[in-house]
């Protein structure tokens, strides 16, 4: 595959933003294939494990961008850059030219892998992973995302911290994170454990309300819960 090749596992939309501070927002998807990370409880292993390799399509900048045209009708919206991890996917060429179209690009990772074009992204979700993912933290690799993004200069995409919460162990995880970089917005959604293929929708309540219960008990004011809104329209379907 040549290197400004994009390896695609899914283009949708538009549908709505389901998670975090675009939640509701009209968006397309693109769903890269392929991640650095194995969360325990990775809800897009069709984007992640090599096993649906074949299922991934090589496709050029302006081959998705004709896409995404397609299913828009031509009129610009957010592309939402996820994965996989998209961030190992070479991106700078799409969002240029997507940007000439007068769309915007909002890409969610993992904060493992950093670029110099992250700062011309028009949002940056970074959503490390906590305890239950059995992922460790790079601190380091984290702090160069957030400065590719240009965290420091003040100048690039709007920049969010997301974390997904199973548990106590994750909470505290969250909020040690976020101490460290006070000036973000911080996003909390309880995890979606999959039980036979489905969502666990009552568990996934249970968790939202110990969330709130447990930010306010700590008065964590400076944060925003917010539940998965596609998990509770369509469940773990694929493509919506
Ligand atoms: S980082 Fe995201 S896509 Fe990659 S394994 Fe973890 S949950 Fe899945």
């Amino acid at each position: 595959m040549s290197n400004t090749m994009i390896r695609v596992s899914e283009i949708f939309g538009p549908t709505i933003q389901g998670e975090g501070a675009l939640i509701g927002r009209p968006t397309v998807f693109l769903r890269t294939g392929g991640c650095d990370y194995r969360c325990s409880w990775c809800d897009t292993l069709h984007a992640v494990d090599s096993k649906y390799r074949d299922e991934w399509t090589p496709m050029s900048a302006s081959d998705i961008l004709k896409r995404i045209d397609s299913l828009s009708g031509g009129k610009p919206l957010m592309i939402t850059l996820s994965g996989g991890n998209p961030a190992i996917q070479p991106l700078e060429q799409l969002i240029r030219l997507g940007h000439d179209k007068g769309y915007e690009f909002a890409m969610e990772t993992q904060g493992s892998v950093s670029h110099k074009w992250f700062s011309i992204l028009d949002v940056l979700i970074i959503s490390p992973k906590p305890p239950s993912s059995d992922m460790e933290l790079d601190g380091i690799a984290l702090f160069k995302t957030l400065q590719a993004g240009g965290y420091e200069r003040g100048n690039g995409p709007d920049i969010l911290l997301k974390f997904v919460v199973f548990d106590e162990a994750d909470y505290k995880f969250a909020k040690d994170v976020a101490s460290n970089y006070p000036h973000l917005p911080v996003y909390l959604q309880p995890g979606n454990h999959t039980v036979d293929g489905e969502a666990d929708q009552a568990g996934l309540m249970d968790r939202m309300r110990w969330l709130i219960e447990k930010s306010t008990q700590d008065k964590w004011y400076d944060v925003t819960i917010l539940p998965q809104l596609h998990v509770m329209i369509w469940g773990n379907k694929k493509g919506v």
